[in-house]
């Protein structure tokens, strides 16, 4: 009998978690090391001429970090401590962006200590805590754009007006700085190709005006947002088509010596990860079965709280669906996963999975509210 694509891709996935099933306690998150280097793959041949740094962010474990250290990427950090996870794993200072346009003095004395000169920045009082602690330090300015249609905005809190850039890259060069370039972030799960286009078309703006004015600006950093696919038929999400976009929209607006480089999270460590919970109770109520799992939102599913998130829930289960509600383990009503899922009969003890849901999950779990550890993070 012939199977369809996403039948076979099912029945691996579900074979696997069987496998892990009999060796490891739930709940768990499985990383899959393959799937981690197809996204990379899938980034470079989509991006040919944009060198990623994986935003750690969005899962920092260390299994990942390394593989995609050892795949050839570069990282973009947001703290000291992220900053020197990746050091530690023997990733040189070369290979890293401090990320983060807000940054305490003391981190900026640490990060010269552990030669990472390489910085974003959105304001005046910034450059001169730059200046004053890491002289020669380069820097991105990053400006505010568009995040219309992305699930997460990443322009509410940083970024500069446009009409400030080039006086703030040159206020850097004035105070010893080294001003490379732009930088910009349209929003996590950014679906509309538009804001990328708009932001490099503001960018561009930036590089001539730049020039006019003596200063050569060699960098741009489109930052992340690259979407994922968080259900099977969730319509909207077309990698490949959206970077040939870009692509198109580089090769008009700028010249050839200008280098890419982007931060993509949610687009390198979403598609590896599956979470794998189990029922641990269950009644009715409501008019509906109730569902509660070994794992909720003060957990793996945090995502559904800080990232927005929505997942599409499977279980190991065929048959007839029933309208079902999905809950958490903690003693908040608020841990709730979902009241209206259509799902066959559970009883205690099955599983409920979740895939692609590798980013923005166990990255921001609680320690063990209410006593609840979150997933074991499982490589296979
Ligand atoms: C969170 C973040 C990223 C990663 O974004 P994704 O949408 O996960 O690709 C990249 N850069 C900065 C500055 C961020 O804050």
């Amino acid at each position: 009998m012939k199977q369809s694509k996403s039948k076979v891709e099912r029945n691996n996935v579900e074979n696997l978690i069987r496998r892990m099933l009999k060796k490891h306690q739930t709940p768990f998150m499985l990383i899959r090391r393959d799937i981690l280097e197809r996204q990379f793959k899938r980034f470079m041949k989509a991006l040919p001429n944009v060198t990623p740094y994986y935003a750690i962010k969005a899962n920092s474990h260390s299994d990942i970090i390394k593989k995609f250290a050892r795949l050839g990427t570069c990282f973009d950090v947001a703290s000291i401590p992220e900053m020197k996870q990746v050091l530690d794993l023997g990733v040189s200072p070369t290979r890293i962006i401090y990320a983060n346009t807000i940054k305490s003095e003391s981190s900026i004395v640490a990060s010269r200590r552990k030669r990472v000169r390489f910085m974003t920045f959105d304001n005046e009082p910034e450059l001169y805590k730059i200046a004053k602690h890491f002289p020669r330090a380069q820097v991105l300015v990053r400006i505010k754009v568009e995040n219309i249609g992305s699930l997460v905005e990443l322009s509410l809190k940083f970024g500069a007006d446009h009409d400030q850039a080039v006086y703030l890259l040159k206020k850097a060069k004035s105070l010893g700085l080294i001003p490379l370039g732009v930088s910009f972030h349209v929003g996590s799960q950014a679906k509309n190709v538009e804001n990328y286009l708009q932001a490099l078309e503001i960018t561009s703006n930036i590089f001539d005006e730049a020039k006019e004015q003596d200063l050569n600006l060699k960098i741009v950093d489109i930052g992340g947002g690259f979407p994922i696919q968080h259900f099977d038929n969730e319509i909207g999400v077309n990698f490949e088509r959206m970077a040939q976009t870009i692509r198109q929209q580089m090769k008009k607006l700028f010249d050839r010596k200008v280098e890419f480089i982007a931060e993509p999270g949610r687009f390198f460590a979403g598609p590896a990860g599956i979470l794998v919970t189990q029922v641990v109770g269950r009644t009715f109520r409501n008019n509906k079965n109730y569902y509660y799992l070994n794992d909720g939102v003060y957990g793996d599913f945090s995502g559904m709280i800080f990232d927005h998130c929505r997942y599409e829930f499977k279980t190991l289960r065929r048959g007839q669906k029933f309208l079902s509600a999905l809950a958490g383990p903690t003693c908040d009503s608020f841990d709730t996963l979902s009241t209206n899922e259509e799902l066959p009969e559970l009883y205690v003890g099955d599983v409920v999975y979740v895939k692609s849901i590798g980013a923005y999950s166990c990255a921001s779990a609680t320690n063990s509210f209410n006593g609840f550890a979150p997933a074991k993070i499982i490589m296979v």
